[in-house]
C-alpha cells in the first residue's frame, strides 16, 4: 500500500482498508471536474451534475458524459471539462485504458490544433488519477506538478481546485502530512472562491480525516461537523455518507463506541438514501467490521452477507473480498470453522487472482488471530505459515516500488536525502516484521503448549516488548528524519535545512524570511494548561498556512516560534503576508474546550538580497537580522511586526553590526523599517 513513509494506525487497519476503497470511490470523483463551472452555462451545469452523480454510479455517468462531449466543440472549455470528468470516472470505474485514451484526446484535439494549457493540465490530472489508483503515487505526483505548472498564474478554477486536492491526497498517501494539509487548505480556499459548498464540504472532510490521523481529534470533529452541515444543507446523501464514515473513523480514535456505531449506521443510511450501491457495500463491510470488533458475531455475519450480495451484484471486488473476510471471521468466532474457513479461502483466492498481495496479507493476519482466539491452533499455524512469506514479499515489493520511483524522479542530491529516510524506514519495517514474527512465535509456542517451559515464553515476551520499544524509538527517529513536526504537522528544522537549497543561490539566500513568535505564550500555558497551549500552537500553524501562498515553506522553528520562507521577492507582497498573519492570529479568538482565548503574535521579516545595495548573505545571517526585527516588535509592545525595507550595507560585516543595534541604525537613517500593527485581540487574556 503506497510508500513506506505512510502508514495507517494498526488498530484502524480495517477502517483504513475500507476507506481506501471508499477513497477510490469518492476522492477520485471529487477530483474529477475541471474548467470553470461557476462561469459555465447549461453544459457546465450538466457536467457538474454528472460529476456528482458519478460518485454513486461512475460507469453510467461516464457514458452520459461521452454522449455530451459529442455535442460540444472539441477544445472548448466545456469540452475539456466534460472530457476530464469522464476520464476520471473511467479511472474510478476501473477502466484505466479508456481513461488514458481520454487523456490522449485531451492532449491532441481533432483538427491538429495545439491543446490549450488547461486541456494539457486536465490530461495530466486524468493520468495522475490512473497512476494513483494503481499505487504509483510518485508518478501521480509528478503529473499533478505538471498540471499545477500549466495552470500557474490563472485565477482559481475548478481545475486548479482539483489539482490542489489531488496533490494533497498524493502527499497524504506518501505520508507528507504538512504538505497535504497545506494543499487541502489551498483547495478549501479555492472551493470558497468558486462558491460551491459541496466541494468545500468534500475538502473539509479530507482535512478532518488527516487531522484525526495527526491526533488532533477535537479539531477533526469540528472540521467534519462543518462538512456535514454543508452537505446536509445541500441534501447530498452520497457526500454525507463519506462524511459519516470519516466521523466513524474519528470516533473510533476517540474511543467513543456509541458514537462510532451511530456514525457507521448513518454512513450506511446515507449511502442507501443516495442510491449508491458500491458505497453501500463498503459501508456494510465497515459495519460488519464494527460488529466483529464489538463481539456481535451473528450481526457481523448477517451484515457481511448483505454487503456480499451487493458487491457481487455490482461487480465490486474490493467490497466482495472485504465482505467475504468479515463473514468468514464472524463464522469462525461462532465456531463454525469449516464454513468460516471456506469464506476466508474464497476471499484469498480472489485477491490472489487479481494480484492483491496487501489484501491477502491482511486477510491471513486476521484469520490467524481469529482462529487462534477460538482455539484452532492448527488453523492458526497454517494461516501464519502462509502469511509469513507473503508479508515478506509485500514488504520487498513495496520497498522496490518506492526506490524505483525515487530513482526516476529525483535529482542526485535530493535522492540521497530521501534514501536516507527510506533506509531508516526500511529499518523500521524490518523491526516491525521482527516484532510481528516474535509475536507470532509466542502464539505458535502456545499452540504446542506444555512442550516448552514457561520461562522461555517469558523470555520471548520480553523480546517482544523490547522490540516494540525499539519500534517506538525508530518511529520517533523517522519523524525527525522525514522532516515533520509531530504536533503541528509543519516542516521541522531538518526539512528547513534541506529546503534552504531551493531558496539559495551559491549559498546566498534569495527570498523572504518571516519569523513569528507568539506573545506571552508562557502565560497561556500557565493560565489554561499545557494542552490548551498545544491547541493554540496547532491553530496558529493552521492560520499561518492560510496566510501563505503555494510554494512558501512554513516551519515550526522552536517551541512557539514559526518561520516562513517565501520565494517571492516583491517587498509589498511580503508585507501583505505579514499583515495577514497578524490579522489572522489576533483577529479571531482561539476556541479551546468552550473557552475563547485571546492570542497575538509578533513578527519580523526581510527580503534578500536587501535593497538598495542588493547585498546577499547566507541564511544564518539573514535570520539574525530578521530576529532583531522581531525583537524590536516585542520591545515596542508586541502584536506588531517590523520589516526591513532598505538597508545601507555593502558588506556582510556591516550588516552584522546593523543587526546588532537595529533600532539605532533605524534612527540614524541607515535602515528603513515598515511597521505593521495587529488588530486588538479579543477573548480571554492570558
Ligand atoms: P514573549 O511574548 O516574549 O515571546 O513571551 P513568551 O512567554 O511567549 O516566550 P518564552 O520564550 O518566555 O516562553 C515560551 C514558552 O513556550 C515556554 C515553553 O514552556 C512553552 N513551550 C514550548 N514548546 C511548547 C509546546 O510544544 N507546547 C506548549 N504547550 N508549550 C510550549
Ligand atoms: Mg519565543
Ligand atoms: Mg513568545
Amino acid at each position: 500500500m503506497g510508500s513506506p513513509l505512510y502508514r495507517r494506525p494498526r488498530s484502524g487497519a480495517r477502517w483504513g482498508a475500507v476507506f481506501v476503497g471508499l477513497c477510490i470511490a469518492w476522492c477520485g470523483v471529487s477530483a474529477a471536474a475541471v474548467g470553470d463551472t461557476h462561469t459555465a452555462g447549461a453544459p457546465g451545469r450538466r457536467i457538474e451534475t454528472l460529476e456528482r452523480e458519478g460518485a454513486a454510479r461512475p460507469s453510467a455517468a461516464a457514458a452520459a458524459l461521452e454522449d455530451l462531449t459529442a455535442e460540444l466543440l472539441p477544445g472548448s472549455g466545456d469540452w475539456v471539462l466534460a472530457m476530464a470528468v469522464r476520464g476520471h470516472l473511467l479511472a474510478l470505474a476501473g477502466n484505466p485504458a479508456l481513461a488514458n485514451r481520454v487523456a490522449d484526446l485531451l492532449e491532441s484535439p481533432a483538427g491538429g490544433a495545439d491543446a490549450s494549457p488547461a486541456a494539457r493540465a486536465a490530461a495530466s490530472l486524468v493520468r495522475a488519477r490512473v497512476q494513483s489508483r494503481e499505487g504509483s503515487t510518485g508518478r501521480a505526483e509528478r503529473l499533478l506538478a505538471d498540471a499545477q505548472q500549466l495552470l500557474a498564474g490563472s485565477p482559481a478554477s475548478v481545475l486548479s481546485l482539483h489539482v490542489a486536492q489531488a496533490l494533497g491526497q498524493v502527499n497524504e498517501d506518501r505520508g507528507q502530512t504538512d504538505e497535504a494539509v497545506r494543499l487541502y487548505l489551498l483547495a478549501l480556499e479555492q472551493a470558497t472562491q468558486i462558491g460551491a459548498p459541496w466541494r468545500r464540504a468534500g475538502v473539509l472532510r479530507r482535512l478532518a480525516w488527516i487531522t484525526a490521523e495527526m491526533g488532533q481529534l477535537a479539531r477533526a470533529v469540528t472540521l467534519n461537523h462543518e462538512a456535514l452541515e454543508l452537505a446536509a444543507a445541500e441534501g447530498d446523501h452520497v457526500l454525507m455518507s463519506t462524511i459519516q464514515n470519516t466521523e466513524g473513523f474519528i470516533q473510533a480514535k476517540l474511543g467513543d463506541k456509541a458514537a462510532e456505531r451511530r456514525a457507521a449506521a448513518a454512513a450506511l443510511d446515507e449511502a442507501r438514501a443516495g442510491g449508491a450501491p458500491r458505497m453501500e457495500a463498503l459501508m456494510l463491510a465497515n459495519m460488519a467490521d464494527l460488529h466483529l470488533r464489538f463481539g456481535d458475531f451473528s450481526l457481523a455475519q448477517s451484515t457481511a452477507e448483505q454487503g456480499l450480495r451487493l458487491a457481487r451484484e455490482f461487480d465490486d471486488r474490493d467490497a466482495e473480498t472485504l465482505a467475504l473476510t468479515n463473514r468468514g471471521l464472524a463464522l469462525v468466532s461462532q465456531r463454525r470453522l469449516a464454513e468460516g474457513k471456506r469464506d476466508l479461502a474464497a476471499s484469498l483466492e480472489i485477491d490472489e487472482r487479481r494480484g492483491s498481495l496487501a489484501g491477502m496479507v491482511a486477510t491471513l493476519a486476521d484469520a490467524g488471530r481469529y482462529l487462534e482466539s477460538v482455539g484452532d491452533l492448527e488453523g492458526a499455524l497454517e494461516a501464519y505459515l502462509r502469511w509469513r512469506p507473503l508479508a515478506d514479499r509485500a514488504l520487498r515489493v513495496d520497498q522496490q516500488k518506492t526506490v524505483l520511483e525515487m530513482q526516476e524522479s529525483f535529482d542526485h542530491a535530493q535522492r540521497q536525502r530521501e534514501l536516507a529516510v527510506l533506509q531508516a524506514d526500511g529499518e523500521l519495517q524490518r523491526e516491525r516484521l521482527r516484532a510481528q514474527t516474535l509475536q507470532a512465535r509466542v502464539w505458535l509456542i502456545a499452540a504446542v503448549a506444555g512442550a516448552l517451559a514457561i520461562g522461555i515464553l517469558a523470555a520471548l515476551a520480553q523480546r517482544v516488548r523490547r522490540s516494540n520499544l525499539e519500534l517506538a524509538r525508530l518511529n520517533q527517529q523517522l519523524e525527525v528524519q522525514s522532516g515533520h513536526d509531530a504536533l503541528t504537522g509543519l516542516a521541522n528544522r531538518r526539512r528547513f535545512m534541506s529546503a534552504m537549497e531551493r531558496f539559495a543561490e551559491n549559498g546566498q539566500l534569495r527570498g523572504s524570511i518571516v519569523l513569528i513568535d507568539i506573545d506571552h505564550f508562557k502565560r497561556i500555558n500557565d493560565r489554561f494548561g499545557h494542552a490548551a497551549g498545544d491547541a493554540v500552537l496547532v491553530e496558529v500553524a493552521r492560520r499561518l498556512l492560510q496566510s501563505v501562498r503555494a510554494g512558501d515553506l512554513v516551519v515550526r522553528w522552536g517551541g512557539e516560534e514559526f518561520l516562513v520562507v517565501a520565494r517571492d521577492l516583491a517587498t509589498e507582497s511580503v508585507e501583505h503576508m505579514a499583515q495577514r498573519m497578524l490579522d489572522r492570529i489576533a483577529g479571531e479568538p482561539f476556541a479551546y474546550e468552550g473557552l475563547s482565548i485571546a492570542v497575538s503574535a509578533s513578527v519580523g521579516w526581510a527580503t534578500f538580497p536587501v535593497e538598495p545595495s542588493r547585498l546577499s548573505v547566507p541564511w544564518e545571517q539573514a535570520l539574525d537580522l530578521v530576529d532583531t526585527a522581531l525583537y524590536l516588535a516585542k520591545a515596542h509592545g508586541r502584536n506588531r511586526g517590523y520589516g526591513v525595507r532598505t538597508l545601507q550595507a555593502a558588506h556582510e560585516s556591516e550588516l552584522a553590526s546593523i543587526a546588532a543595534s537595529l533600532e539605532e541604525a533605524w534612527r540614524g537613517g541607515r535602515v528603513a523599517l515598515t511597521l505593521l500593527q495587529g488588530p486588538p485581540p479579543h477573548g480571554l487574556a492570558a
